[in-house]
């Protein structure tokens, strides 16, 4: 039997964040009311109390911050690579040196466990930026005779589960290549997004190359109807994405659409089973399972399920659940009530459909958005908690006997995201790359994410790369 050690609190300290009350759009290089004159809050998932309000940007406001983007594009287009790469190279510094702040404010707005903002969110964000940054001089080579050229207003949205990152592989690309950006950042998260752009506001960057208008679905859906964008890029829900297709299918402009998944994380009974079950950890409960890439489908070899499912409940025992911005925490809370309502509705359908849940003993806090870690077994390829994202710390455990039977049941699903192989055998690591239908593919690993990597899907996961020069290839058109 493991203990929970009993450490003492250890809470980031908040004092040295610097937060408004309200709120504007930013437009044109300047922040401004929204003419719609409406406003929402941003809650603390962690308490449910208000962080600050923000503006809801209303068709009048995206037609502005689409006008703005439009009339910087030429200037900026046409501005030698280099100069526009030390643009981004400042965004990029000034994000690491401020990242304290950034993992405050991440951890605030989408209760992720400040651990997690701090040593994966905003470090990635930075390189991501750093990353474009050093490409925009260098287009030529990245693309060797094929002359690239920017495709215009880039219209973006993304979603509230790694905020600040998902603007960072939505902006970074486009500017290096020469784009002008409308971005808008989800309902539950505006707040990084609000802060980047008061770093770029700081780096001087031309009025109107970055625009960033906040709101909900409505906000999305007239930046999406909207004439002005080339090109539209989404990060979300499959539900969504199709709508975005069609829009862009509607206005001929050019798409890339990222959106959900089931994956699989496969367990031989030949890998290294005390760091595969960290993988499964690490796979499931990182971001409270808030992951498109999710390893939320575990798949077993028969021999070693007893020992993978004993060693996963002991490793689950341990966890710590609660306070986001302290240290120790390991799942913090769930994004939103809405997203809390989703997930317990799936731990009502997954004990319908006859699955055995396990859940650790945790001591919730009484207030703010709270899931145990879960885990279910004795489950069917056909349940609906096998079937659908559950986008939380929920996982569904399979077992298998043979490579064959596990690769077909990996690829039952509409999703192909992502994939994680665990196996002290190459060749087994490489018939499965082949044979899985999944974008990105961990082997004896899972979770891993690097600026020069592409990263998307296939199927009902969407289309097109973000990540290495992939990414870039997006926001470029070719003579
Ligand atoms: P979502 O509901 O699809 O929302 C994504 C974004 O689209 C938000 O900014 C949302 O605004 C906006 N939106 C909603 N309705 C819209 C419409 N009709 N037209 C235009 N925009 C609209 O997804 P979510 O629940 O926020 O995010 C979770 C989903 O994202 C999961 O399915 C997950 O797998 C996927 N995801 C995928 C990746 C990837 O790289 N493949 C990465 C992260 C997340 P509001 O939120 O403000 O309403
Ligand atoms: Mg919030």
């Amino acid at each position: 039997m493991t203990e929970k050690w009993n450490l003492s609190a250890a809470p980031e300290s908040t004092s040295h964040v610097e937060l408004q009350d309200t709120y504007h759009l930013f437009i044109n290089g300047e922040f401004r009311k929204p003419k719609s004159g409406k406003y929402f809050d941003t809650i603390n998932p962690a308490t449910n109390t208000v962080i600050a309000t923000v503006s809801e940007a209303g068709k009048q406001d995206v037609d502005d911050a689409m006008k703005a983007a439009e009339k910087a594009f030429p200037a900026w287009s046409k501005l030698d690579g280099k100069e526009r790469g030390k643009y981004i190279f400042r965004i990029a510094r000034t994000i690491q040196e401020r990242s304290r702040e950034f993992a405050v404010i991440e951890s605030l707005d989408g209760g992720k466990p400040i651990r997690e903002s701090r040593d994966v969110d905003i470090p990635l964000a930075a390189a991501h930026f750093f990353y474009c940054a050093g490409w925009a001089d260098k287009l030529e080579y990245a693309f060797p005779n094929r002359s690239p050229k920017p495709l215009g207003v880039a219209a973006q949205i993304i979603p509230w589960n790694f905020p600040l990152l998902m603007a960072a592989w939505k902006i970074a690309p486009a500017l290096a290549c020469g784009n002008t950006v409308v971005l808008k950042p989800a309902e539950t998260t505006p707040l990084t997004a609000l802060k980047l752009a008061e770093i770029i506001q700081e780096a001087g960057l031309p009025p109107g190359v970055v625009n960033i208008v906040t709101g909900a679905g409505e906000t999305g859906a007239a930046m999406t109807a909207h004439p002005i964008p080339k090109k539209l890029a989404f990060t979300g829900s499959t539900e969504v994405g199709k709508f975005i297709y069609k829009a862009a299918l509607d206005g001929n402009k050019k798409v890339t659409l990222e959106l959900g998944g089931k994956a699989a994380n496969i367990i031989f009974d030949d890998a290294p089973i005390e760091a595969a079950v960290e993988g499964i950890i690490n796979g499931i409960y990182f971001n409270q399972g808030h992951v498109c890439c999710a390893g939320s489908r575990l798949f077993v070899q028969e021999t070693v399920y007893e020992e993978v499912l004993s060693k996963l409940k002991r490793r689950m025992d341990t966890f710590i659940v609660g306070d986001p911005m302290d240290k120790n925490t390991d799942i913090g809370a769930i994004n939103s009530k809405a997203q809390l309502k989703t997930i317990e509705e799936y731990l009502k359908i997954g004990r319908e459909e006859g699955a055995e849940i396990y859940q650790p003993k945790c001591n919730l806090p009484k207030t703010g958005n709270w899931c145990a870690p879960t885990l279910f077994t004795n489950v069917a390829q056909s349940n609906r908690i096998v079937q659908e994202e559950i986008f939380g710390p929920v996982l569904a455990i399979q077992t298998f006997r043979t490579i064959d039977e596990v690769i077909d049941k990996a690829n039952n699903t509409p999703y192909g995201l992502s994939a994680g192989v665990w196996t002290d055998k190459g060749s087994k690591i490489f018939q499965l790359t082949q044979a899985l239908k999944a974008g990105v593919i961990w082997a004896n690993t899972y979770n891993k994410f690097d600026a020069t990597s592409p990263f998307g899907g296939y199927k009902e996961s969407g289309f097109g790369r973000e990540g290495g020069i992939h990414g870039m290839e997006a926001y470029l058109k070719f003579d």
